[in-house]
């Protein structure tokens, strides 16, 4: 096949490759470790679902549905018949039908977590990717405040956890519909008043998405947003009764946030609460966690109502933001590596190394060109190159006596010992990292 040309990525999904993706595990392992704390359990949903599912849950007129969802018509069975799937480009409303479609709340309210690639047609740039990553925590089936402010506090738990610290909380409280309805038509005078100042995107959302015209990052339009009736004003006493609750917790807990009423966030099916935590070292993509309330969804995808309330958070602006404030994580390295002069000594030699495996030792093993094994100086730059505390060498002289030389390659390096080959379990503690 010489001359063809290298197939690569598709443009805005990235290859996560050694020795960033021991960032990614490291960062997976906290935020698994923070769920167990918290109490929210694990949750895999399918890659891809039926487009409605998203039509119907995020709103026709969102930036997703409009123009950035992953959408086609799928084979046509023998009847000629075809879905229209689409790749997630979120994770709740998938999270949200599996909830209902297993009658999950049967019992009560449940507290779950996912992680896994999403997917957007968006222009691809410093923070914003085609597929990207995110990791979501949904409380369902709980209509209180406290829930609200738990999901809060345990995003800050993983902040901590990681060791990030350059964020801060925006909060906001859209209210109940009724409200919105309510603010929405005085939003809409208000810009039909100011019609000659907005922009073209502002023009088409003014009667499908008005809210959505306060998010605007145009410049030109800020004095106007910054003039618009506010939602907050418009909450009845049992939203603004939620909001207070919600804040009383944060403040209790030494958590600080600014309330930031332009904030709508960019679905459609969010009520009382919203928050996001923004950054300013990431540029224009600054937003790493977003979330809020979301007590209608279930229903408009055809569940049974219930309340809920998640957040996701974008693992990649995470990381980044991680390396921007030099959080630095380890480099998995292995406990031991095992140099194999003579590949007549491999069938042994792998024996041993897979007890040692067993008794929690990772062992790199040296592997060969497929011309025998290389010499030894070869596989002690190896062996050094790996990182390893210590080498393994499994020579003719040694496996005649039926041992290993087990030899320091850093703290005391040089030092060698000889070990019984059949009794691994009597030495492989001296391998194992003591960091
Ligand atoms: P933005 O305003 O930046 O487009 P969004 O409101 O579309 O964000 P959400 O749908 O709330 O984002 O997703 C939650 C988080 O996922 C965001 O806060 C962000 O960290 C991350 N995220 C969203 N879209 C992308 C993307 N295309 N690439 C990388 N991360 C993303
Ligand atoms: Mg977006």
């Amino acid at each position: 096949m010489s001359g063809s040309k290298q197939i690569t990525a598709i443009k805005g999904m990235n290859d996560i490759l050694p020795p960033a993706s021991a960032r990614w595990e490291w960062l997976e392992d906290v935020v698994r470790r923070v769920m167990a704390q918290h109490a929210y359990r694990n949750v895999r949903t399918p890659i891809m679902e039926l487009t409605q599912l998203y039509t119907r849950g995020l709103g026709e007129v969102t930036d997703i549905v409009e123009k950035e969802m992953y959408a086609f018509e799928d084979r046509a069975d023998q009847h000629g018949r075809a879905d229209h799937l689409a790749l997630r480009p979120e994770g709740t409303a998938g999270l949200v039908r599996a909830v209902a479609e297993h009658n999950l709340l049967y019992d009560g309210g449940k507290r779950l977590f996912y992680m896994g690639p999403m997917f957007r047609r968006e222009r691809p740039q410093r923070g914003r990717y085609r597929q990207f990553h995110q990791i979501g925590a949904e409380a369902l089936g709980f209509g209180g405040p406290e829930v609200d402010a738990e999901l809060i506090l345990l995003a800050v738990a993983l902040w901590r956890e990681l060791g990030l610290t350059g964020w801060r909380l925006e909060l906001n409280s859209l209210g109940q519909p009724d409200e919105r309805r309510e603010h929405r038509a005085a939003l809409v005078a208000y810009l039909q008043a100011h019609h000659d100042q907005l922009d073209e995107d502002a023009r088409r959302r003014l009667h499908s998405n008005p809210l959505r015209i306060l998010d605007t990052k145009n410049p030109a339009m800020q004095a106007l947003v910054e003039g618009a009736p506010k939602l907050l004003d418009y909450l009845g006493e049992a939203s603004r009764r939620h909001f207070a609750a919600v804040q009383a917790i944060l403040a209790a807990a030494g958590v600080s946030w600014h309330i930031n009423p332009r904030l709508v966030r960019g679905l459609d099916y969010y009520n009382l609460t919203v928050f996001e935590f923004v950054t300013d070292r990431l540029g224009a993509q600054g937003t790493i966690c977003g979330g809020g309330r979301y007590d209608y969804l279930i229903e408009q995808i055809g569940g049974k109502p219930a309340p809920a309330v998640g957040w996701a958070l974008g693992v990649e602006r995470v990381l980044e933001l991680l390396q921007e404030e030099g959080v630095h994580t380890l480099e998995p390295v292995p406990d031991a590596y095992a140099i194999i002069p003579d590949a007549a000594a491999l069938p042994q030699a792998m024996r041993c190394l897979q007890q040692l495996r067993a008794l929690g030792v990772a062992v790199q093993m040296h592997a060969g060109s497929g011309e025998g094994m290389g010499s030894m100086k070869s596989q002690f730059k190896r062996a050094d190159a790996s990182g390893a505390r210590h080498a393994l060498i499994f020579g003719a002289d040694e496996l005649a006596a039926g041992e290993v030389t087990v030899k320091a390659l850093r703290d005391g390096a040089g030092a060698q010992l000889r070990q019984p080959l059949a009794q691994p379990d009597a030495w492989a503690d001296i391998l194992k990292s003591t960091a």
